[in-house]
């Protein structure tokens, strides 16, 4: 019973689908755009093939004034030439119209709206390449730095030397004493009066000699 409402409910709207006429789309700025595109369909190659057989082409329709659309289920819309307005493409300048309407939203967005009312071969990428190199979508990027925080200072260590920095400076000129010769000076700091120790080293030192080295210089 419940099928059969539905169905008897769905009818009438079929229908008004079925017959809604295909009527080509008004694009905000389309008063000025027609003019600028007159009769320039003939310098883009790709248009110039369907002026010369639009018979040919099903899915574009020519109309009476020489604007060519493409004929979409529900609308058709119009067609954009490749044509340069001084530095820029008039291509380019529509989507800066859209992309700008559509507070910098993306170009997901931006390419949604305009397939409304335009279409042009490339216009996916030349939407996309657009947005992404829009200055103002750049400076409004969120951060993707973590906030930033209290500084979280080390302890202050109880007595000298419980808590120390290690430092190595070199490779140096060579210098010598009666024990051997050195290349480098390993400095010791204590962190909390802030006394210093100088050791001559080597830079080919391991980790073990340096631990000796502590023990005997500074512990
Ligand atoms: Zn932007």
């Amino acid at each position: 019973m419940g099928t059969g409402t539905q169905r008897n409910s769905n009818s009438p709207r079929e229908e008004t689908e079925r017959s809604t006429p295909c009527i080509p789309v008004t694009y905000p700025h389309e008063e000025g755009l027609l003019s600028q595109i007159k009769g320039q369909y003939n310098n883009d190659p790709f248009y110039k093939k369907i002026l010369d057989s639009p018979h040919g082409f099903k899915n574009f329709e020519v109309s009476e004034d020489g604007h060519i659309r493409l004929k979409l289920a529900d609308r058709r819309v119009l067609c954009i030439p490749n044509l340069r307005e001084g530095e820029r493409r008039l291509q380019e300048t529509i989507i800066d119209q859209a992309h700008s309407l559509l507070v910098h939203l993306g170009p997901r967005k931006a390419l949604t709206y305009l397939k409304e009312y335009v279409w042009w071969e490339s216009m996916t990428s030349d939407v996309q390449a657009f947005c992404n190199s829009c200055m103002t979508c750049q400076k409004s990027k969120p951060p993707t730095q973590k906030p930033y925080r209290l500084l979280n200072p080390l302890s202050v260590p109880s007595k000298p030397w419980e808590a120390i920095g290690v430092d190595f400076m070199g490779p140096l000129p060579e210098s010598k004493d009666r024990n051997g010769r050195y290349d480098s000076i390993t400095i010791i700091i204590d962190l909390l009066t802030a006394m210093v120790h100088l050791v001559p080293s080597r830079t080919d030192y391991t980790a073990k000699n340096i631990a000796e080295l502590m023990y005997h210089e500074v512990y």
